[in-house]
């Protein structure tokens, strides 16, 4: 899926579900995808599709301790979202 106004819905969604902070990870590494379920889409993230690792700091995020999985499309919904939602909270 490659849907970016359904992405950012999503995105959104996982958000305010708790599931990915409103706040840009510590550290992201972009890899071979491994069929872990995206965080944002949750459909699985396959070996031909790049997956992105994203590493929160756990002090700040502690729903889900050490990393997430996205694919490409979803982590760079997720980045507009979360942007957004940071220059609204802002903290
Ligand atoms: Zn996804």
């Amino acid at each position: 899926m490659n849907n970016q106004p359904e992405l950012r819905r999503r995105a959104r969604e996982a958000i305010a579900n708790g599931k990915l902070p409103a706040r840009l990870p510590v550290r992201t590494w972009a890899g071979k995808g491994g069929g872990a379920s995206c965080i944002v889409c949750s459909f699985p993230v396959n070996a031909h599709e790049v997956e992105y690792e994203l590493e929160f700091e756990t002090t700040t995020f502690s729903c889900t301790p050490g990393t997430s999985r996205v694919h490409v499309h979803c982590f760079e919904a997720w980045q507009s979202e979360a942007t957004l939602e940071a220059g609204t909270t802002f903290d």
